[in-house]
């Protein structure tokens, strides 16, 4: 029987600028042949807890541990992180490096959190794809990463255009992503906010799900079902200001009660922010600075 072995290498595609991205990837062939997982982490580079989970998984898995293959894409956006860069656009180059290193796995972890200037109170988006046995081990998968919150995001065609350039709520209008195009199962942790580097609870999660998987020796951690998110509301400011939130992320807040305000900068009150249904705060904007349509926190019934 073989030890396993670990390798590194970058993905790259040229720009059409003439320049080139570039995708560190770690893989590891475990000792014992066996199925394909593709964990990535930092396809937004300002969320750290899942690039410090996914370059801890690959330093501390020993191959001599694993049953099949783990590939981890470390910082899947090299660009956003390194220009400290929210919000940033998966380009196509990174798209097709991500298609890359999905092909070939039968599941995949996206490891996502909160933007620096974003609290969040962790949970597990789990892909609806329309293939019922894959949405049932996505379910499995979620259950496993332990934070007991999932939210069911399904594909639901493209969002209108929005004549202010708005960010859409994206999970509104959730993007085909690579669960979609290779047909498997993908979870995408949102754990993690505000330039947070701890790494646990991510790193905790993905381990356990590495384990229900039997890519590592268990037994898993079996978590009670998660409780599912159900309604959900997107609250932006009406105009742009500043923004003075007065609840924080993980809060059950009641119907009516007030969330916050965005004020000029003299204290004037330019828009009081209420809670149009009893909810949990998900997450919302830490930064003071509110452009007109921006995001100002979501709540989502649980
Ligand atoms: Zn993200």
């Amino acid at each position: 029987m073989s030890a396993g072995r670990k390798e590194t290498c970058f993905l790259t595609r040229p720009t059409p600028e003439g320049g080139e991205r570039r995708m560190p990837i770690g893989v590891i062939h475990g000792a014992r042949p066996g199925e394909r997982i593709t964990v990535f982490g930092g396809q937004h580079g300002t969320e750290y807890a899942g690039i410090e989970a996914s370059m801890r998984l690959f330093r501390e898995t020993d191959p001599a541990d694993v049953t099949g293959t783990i590939v981890v894409s470390m910082a899947t956006h090299v660009e956003s992180l390194m220009n400290w860069e929210q919000f940033a656009p998966t380009y196509p180059e990174i798209a097709d490096m991500m298609l890359e290193a999905a092909t070939g796995s039968q599941y995949i972890i996206n490891c996502h959190g909160g933007e620096f200037t974003e609290l969040m109170h962790p949970y597990v988006i789990c892909r609806l794809i329309g293939n019922e046995a894959a949405e049932a081990v996505a379910m499995r998968m979620a259950r496993a990463l332990g934070v007991g919150i999932v939210s069911l995001s399904k594909y639901r065609g493209e969002p209108p255009p929005d004549p202010s350039g708005a960010r859409p709520a994206w999970w509104l209008w959730p993007k085909k992503g690579l669960c979609d195009k290779l047909g498997i199962p993908e979870i995408t942790p949102e754990i993690g906010e505000v330039g947070d580097r701890d790494d646990k609870l991510m790193y905790d999660g993905i381990v356990n799900v590495l384990k229900e998987l039997g890519f590592l020796p268990g037994p898993a951690i079996q978590f009670a079902e998660p409780a599912v998110i159900g309604d959900r509301w997107w609250l932006t400011a009406n105009q742009e200001g500043i923004w003075f939130p007065v609840v924080t992320t993980g809060e059950d807040v009641e119907k009516g009660q007030f969330l916050g305000e965005v004020r000029d900068f003299f204290g004037t009150v330019l828009q009081r922010v209420e809670a149009p249904e009893r909810a949990k705060v998900m997450n919302m904007n830490i930064g003071m600075p509110v452009k007109k349509d921006g995001f100002l926190i979501w709540i989502g019934q649980l």
